[in-house]
């Protein structure tokens, strides 16, 4: 907490409303007029969030460094523009109730009707395969799908040895760069697992993800120093 923070402290000094309410002149005039604190990286982050700006995509471009792009079928998502259309609050944890290479298989099914953004294998490997960009079917609930980025896991809810130590790793060094990418907490309260969505009748995590384990994981490494998230 408390590292780089920056430009996140920079968005919201500016105000995402002033963009809106104010429009273009008063967001530049802002940036001009800022003090020292607003960097040329900051500059380089808003200039997208102008109305209007779609953010630029890269084919095969991921959010999170190291992890292998591999695309879901757009049947399973829905293309928007967060942050900025929908605010990103929540991590959704799930498990996969099979093997890696299913999971990957079903997100690329246009019938499946769901995907998550990304999957964590059991050697601690992690696929993307929908952008932060945009809304991944995952939660079985429209609003949280809105605001939430959703993992899956590799492995079933009753089989405990299915959560292995490069599992959870991985998946926290995973949650930290989302939590430090969008301001996100590290709580229970903003880090759930799919069984705590409104509404839905699934049980993943399950009874053997060790939340207390995760969550230490997850905060030591949010203190690590990592490089802020490009979206090109
Ligand atoms: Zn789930």
């Amino acid at each position: 907490m408390g590292d780089r923070r920056t430009a996140k402290d920079g968005d919201r000094r500016l105000g995402r409303r002033a963009l809106f309410v104010g429009g273009t002149a008063a967001v530049l005039g802002t940036a001009v007029l800022g003090t020292a604190a607003l960097a040329r990286e900051e500059l380089g982050r808003l200039w997208w969030r102008l109305p209007g700006i779609e953010k630029p995509r890269v084919a095969g471009a991921v959010d999170f460094p190291g992890a292998r792009w591999v695309a879901a079928s757009p049947a399973n998502l829905r293309r928007a523009d967060r942050p900025d259309d929908y605010r990103i609050d929540r991590v959704i944890i799930h498990v996969t109730q099979g093997g890696y290479r299913s999971a990957v298989n079903v997100f690329q099914d246009p019938g499946h009707g769901a995907a998550a953004h990304y999957i964590v294998s059991a050697d601690g490997h992690v696929t993307q395969m929908v952008r932060e960009l945009d809304v991944a079917f995952h939660a079985g609930n429209r609003e949280y799908n809105e605001r939430s980025v959703g993992i899956e896991h590799e492995g079933f809810v009753e089989d405990a040895s299915s959560f292995t130590d490069a599992m959870y790793e991985a998946s926290a060094r995973l949650t930290a760069a989302i939590c430090g990418r969008y301001g996100i907490p590290v709580d229970r309260g903003h880090i759930i697992g799919h069984v705590e969505v409104p509404g839905t009748d699934h049980t993943d995590p399950g009874p053997h993800w060790d939340w207390a384990r995760y969550l230490r994981l997850v905060r030591a490494a949010r203190t690590a120093p990592v490089k802020p998230q490009r979206s090109a």
